[in-house]
C-alpha cells in the first residue's frame, strides 16, 4: 500500500470508531528495509518511523534527519542496556521500557542530560516466555515504580502472540492504561491496525503493509 492509502485506512478506523480524526499517529516501521523505500516515504512527507535496532537506526538515521527535518524516531525493539545511552540521543520515544534495570538506567541518563525520550512500556500481553515484555500480572508496580524515577511514562505498547485474535490482547492494554493514567497506547501493526484504532490505538505500527516484505536480514 501507499501511503496516503495506509494514511486514508487510518482516517476510515478513526471516523468508524468515531474518535477525532488525527488521534491516531502511524508509526512508520522502517527496519531492514532498503533505503530507497525509506526516502520514498520521507518525500511523500511522512516523518514519524520506528526501529528495532539501535546499531541500524544509528547508521540510517542521521543522514535522513539532515535532509529531512522534523523526523520523530521511535525504538520499538528490545533494549540492551549497554545502548541505552546511545538510545537516548537517537530516539524520541523509547516503546520497550520493559525492566527495572533498564528504568534505571534511563532515569540516570534522564538526570544528566535533563531530559528524555518519551517511554512506553512493553506489555507482554500473552505472557510468551520468548518475549520481551512486562507481564501483566506485574505492570501496575512496574508503573508505580518508574513514576518513583520521575521517567516520563506516556504509555503501553504489546505485540500480541502471532497467531491469535489481538481483540482481547488490545482490550487488556487499553484497560491496563486506563487504569494506570496513561493516554498512550501504542497497538497494532499492518494485518490488524484497524481493529486496534477501533480499540483505543493511540499509535500504529506498520511496516510491511506500507514499505512490502522485509528483505531477510
Ligand atoms: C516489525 C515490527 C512491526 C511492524 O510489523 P509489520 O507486520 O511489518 O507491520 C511493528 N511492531 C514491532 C514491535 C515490530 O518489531
Amino acid at each position: 500500500m501507499s501511503l496516503s492509502e495506509v494514511l486514508a485506512r487510518l482516517s476510515q478506523a478513526e471516523h468508524a470508531a468515531l474518535r477525532p480524526s488525527g488521534s491516531v499517529t502511524l508509526i512508520a516501521v522502517s527496519k531492514l528495509q532498503p533505503d530507497t523505500r525509506v526516502r520514498a516515504v520521507l518525500q511523500a512527507g511522512h516523518r514519524v518511523f520506528g526501529e528495532n535496532y539501535v546499531q541500524e537506526a544509528a547508521a540510517k538515521w542521521p543522514a535522513f534527519r539532515s535532509q529531512f527535518p522534523g523526523v520523530a524516531l521511535h525504538m520499538i525493539g528490545p533494549l540492551q542496556t549497554n545502548k541505552a545511552r546511545q538510545a537516548v540521543e537517537l530516539f524520541d520515544a523509547i516503546q520497550s521500557l520493559d525492566r527495572p534495570s533498564l528504568a534505571d538506567k534511563l532515569a540516570r541518563l534522564a538526570q544528566t542530560r535533563g531530559r528524555s525520550p518519551d517511554l512506553f512500556v512493553q506489555v507482554n500481553t500473552g505472557a510468551e516466555p520468548q518475549k520481551a515484555g512486562v507481564l501483566p500480572q506485574d505492570l501496575d508496580s512496574f508503573v508505580a515504580t518508574c513514576r518513583t524515577m520521575d521517567l516520563p511514562l506516556h504509555g503501553l505498547m504489546c505485540i500480541p502472540p502471532e497467531a491469535e485474535d489481538p481483540t482481547p490482547h488490545f482490550r487488556a492494554l487499553a484497560a491496563m492504561a486506563a487504569r494506570n493514567g496513561l493516554t498512550g497506547l501504542s497497538m497494532g501493526m499492518s494485518s490488524d491496525f484497524a481493529t486496534a484504532i477501533a480499540l483505543g490505538a493511540t499509535h500504529i505500527r506498520v511496516g510491511s503493509a506500507l514499505f512490502g516484505a522485509r528483505p531477510k536480514g
